[in-house]
């Protein structure tokens, strides 16, 4: 007998078929006689829904009020597809993350698991119930009800996993698994048989939302045995794991991501600390900093610009707007009309030139690259986001 963890996005359950389809997935599990715990995201498209109802209301709304209102998709789901489960003849109960033991930080709209109290969950396993889990929630050390942010669904399922000490964790989607590229983006995208936990991390750190990073940071500390597949295909799905048996491919996929804007601050002076001063002021407004450029000094000046996602635009004009004079720069200059392309790969670090052949694939499709970062397994350019969509078919063509 195995202990398997389902999660099943918000496509999978969208609508009464879609709900009745996961139930059908469950029992079959729960008849081979495995203890099966179900955790789910809201029907379609409820969060958006949700979000929309608020900023009618009041656009500024408190974090602690919107997590308020977005727990309740995650509720919906569940009370749903254990009424859909009780139809079919077997035990069953739904709980939401608060009843499942989930304890959170304090942080609302991105809150992290501090612990889960397993005991209610193990009991209702004991009972032979399957066990209905609400995604995404958690509750504060204050009794209030805590959000894991945009896609942490994954997350509450890897963490279910590990704390279960779960035999396996399915991600169930609407796509057949992990992808070189996003198959609803680049023709001829190619399923993966398996990747490792860092390859995936990249991935889903650099733009690809088929797993939330978190969850995948989970998964890897936690060693649990990670399946992304589709619940309407019935196919094999991708692996993620430790190491895979496959030989590592110089890239095993290219990922996408809006969600940057860049700033630049130009006519700085250059002397020794101006970058220190630039990032430490920064980071102490914990405004989280991607790729970094400085330009080599001209006369007595130099340049210096950097990524951050969209949502910390405003604290950080407003920061070095106050800090002009400390900081010396002539003008700030912000775009948002950028998109970060990356090509993530464990055969890279072997390999010299896969980064040539991605600058190859830009320079023929006409993208000028604004910016570069580079680690062991991943490439990442900076580019206009008006070229993205054939940045990433022409820099996919090029090694798929
Ligand atoms: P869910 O609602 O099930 O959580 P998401 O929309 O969060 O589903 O994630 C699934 C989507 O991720 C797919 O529909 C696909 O468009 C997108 N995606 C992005 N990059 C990839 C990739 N490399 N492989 C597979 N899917 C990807
Ligand atoms: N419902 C939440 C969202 O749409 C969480 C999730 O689906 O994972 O972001
Ligand atoms: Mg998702």
């Amino acid at each position: 007998m195995s202990l398997i963890v389902k999660k099943f996005g918000g496509s999978s359950v969208a609508d009464a078929g879609k709900v009745r389809n996961v139930a059908r997935i469950v029992t079959d599990e729960y008849k081979e006689g495995n203890s099966v715990v179900v955790i789910l995201s809201a029907q379609g498209d409820t969060t958006d829904d949700l979000i929309a109802k608020a900023n009618e209301i009041n656009p500024k709304a408190s974090r602690r009020e919107m997590d308020m209102l977005l727990a309740n998709g995650e509720q919906i789901s569940i009370s749903l597809c254990a009424m859909a489960i009780e139809a079919l003849g077997f035990p069953v109960i739904s709980l939401t993350g608060w009843q499942a033991g989930m304890t959170t930080d304090t942080n609302h709209g991105s809150a992290r698991i501090k612990k889960i109290d397993t005991a209610r969950l193990r009991d209702e396993l004991d009972k032979k119930n399957i066990v209905i889990i609400a995604g995404f929630q958690g509750i504060n050390k204050y009794d209030d009800v805590t959000t894991l942010g945009r896609g942490g669904s994954d997350t509450t399922a890897v963490a279910i996993a590990a704390a279960l000490g779960a035999d396996l964790c399915q991600i169930y989607t609407d796509v057949d698994g992990v992808y070189t590229g996003d198959p609803r983006l680049v023709q001829g995208a190619l399923k993966l048989d398996e990747i490792t936990y860092d390859e995936m991390l990249e991935l889903a750190s650099l733009g690809a939302q088929i797993l939330h990073n978190r969850s995948v940071e989970l998964a890897k500390r936690y060693h649990v045995p990670l399946e992304v597949l589709s619940s309407f295909s019935g196919k094999k799905g991708t692996i993620v794991k430790e190491v895979t048996t496959v030989e590592s491919m110089q890239v095993s996929g290219v990922a996408r991501d809006n969600n940057v804007a860049r700033v630049s601050l130009t006519n700085l002076p250059d002397v020794p600390g101006i970058a220190f001063k630039t990032f430490s002021l920064l980071s102490q407004q914990k405004i989280n900093v991607d790729i970094i450029l400085q330009s080599i000094g001209r006369g007595d000046t130099k340049d210096i610009s950097f990524t951050v996602t969209k949502n910390l635009v405003t604290p950080a004009r407003e920061l070095l707007e106050r800090y002009r004079d400390t900081l010396g720069y002539e003008e700030m200059i912000i775009s948002e009309d950028v998109s970060k392309l990356s090509i993530v790969g464990s055969g890279m670090v072997n390999n010299p030139g896969v980064a040539s052949k991605m600058f190859e694939a830009l320079f023929k499709a006409g993208v000028n690259i604004q910016m570069i970062s580079t680690s062991e397994i991943k490439v990442s350019v900076l580019i206009d986001k008006a070229q993205s969509d054939k940045a990433v078919a022409a820099v996919h063509e090029m090694f798929f």
